[in-house]
């Protein structure tokens, strides 16, 4: 968990790198939805861009199918074979952890272990406004460190475009992280209150490095017993 910029995103991809994890990120899974040129593709574009919560009903419906469909991603596949989900993006609400908790009973998995990424606004709004991501493979930037290609222009990847999301815009970014306050915080508080076998790391420091804070989180991992096993590791 943690607010828009504070590194959700990159920690995902680099926890699934090393542990052989899966990746499910709300976000991304609702911008390729709002491609479509569909009325209900319309209306998410619309909320996207306004920094708007989509709604628990729609998400929770699209997070259920995707964990569910062993067709899709596989991720049920991938998780029964000891694999670590790491969820990016959700829980975002209360009504959300709900459903999460009704989810993971239903796939008889375990319940989730929270990590919490802390970093100051004035921080997350400066990261918002250098963050640039690859149009072909969705890798993250930040212009302010790691050159990308072609001056700032192109992914280290791929080559692909790199393009400031429509949602990273100042007024957009301030409405995202008023949502953040008063709809994720409370999901925070949610797992505090009842966590009873430690399974919630609050306050991890974000403000550094990558590299440093992907490797506090597999610290935590491993010594929770997480990594490769049945746990499941959110990151909303
Ligand atoms: P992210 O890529 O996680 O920053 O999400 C981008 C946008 O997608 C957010 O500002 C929300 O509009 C929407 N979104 C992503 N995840 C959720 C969620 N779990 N619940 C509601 N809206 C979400």
């Amino acid at each position: 968990m943690g607010a828009p910029g504070s590194g959700k995103g990159t920690q995902s991809s680099l926890l699934a790198s090393r542990l052989e994890g899966a990746v499910l990120s709300t976000g991304a899974m609702l911008r390729e939805e709002a491609k479509r040129n569909t009325p209900s593709g319309f209306r998410l574009r619309q909320t996207l861009a306004n920094g708007e919560m989509v709604s628990d009903a729609i998400v929770c419906d699209a997070v259920a199918e995707r964990m569910r469909a062993p067709q899709t991603e596989g991720l049920a596949n991938r998780l029964a074979a000891g694999g670590t989900l790491i969820l990016d993006g959700f829980p975002r609400t209360v009504g959300q952890a709900h459903c999460l908790d009704r989810l993971l009973e239903g796939l008889g998995m375990a319940a989730p272990l929270v990590l919490h990424l802390v970093v100051p606004k004035e921080i997350l709004l400066r990261r918002l406004a250098r963050r640039r991501q690859c149009a072909k493979c969705g890798a993250i930037y930040n212009l302010a460190s790691g050159p990308p290609l072609n001056a700032g222009t192109r992914c280290r990847i791929d080559g692909g475009a790199l393009v400031e999301r429509d949602d990273d815009s100042e007024g957009v970014v301030a409405r995202r992280i008023a949502a953040y306050e008063s709809e994720t915080i409370p999901v925070v508080d949610y797992y505090r209150r009842r966590d009873r076998q430690g399974s919630i790391y609050r306050g991890i420091d974000g403000n550094r490095g990558a590299a440093d804070i992907a490797k506090d989180l597999c610290d935590i991992l491993s010594s929770a017993g997480a990594a490769g096993t049945e746990d499941a590791a959110v990151a909303a």
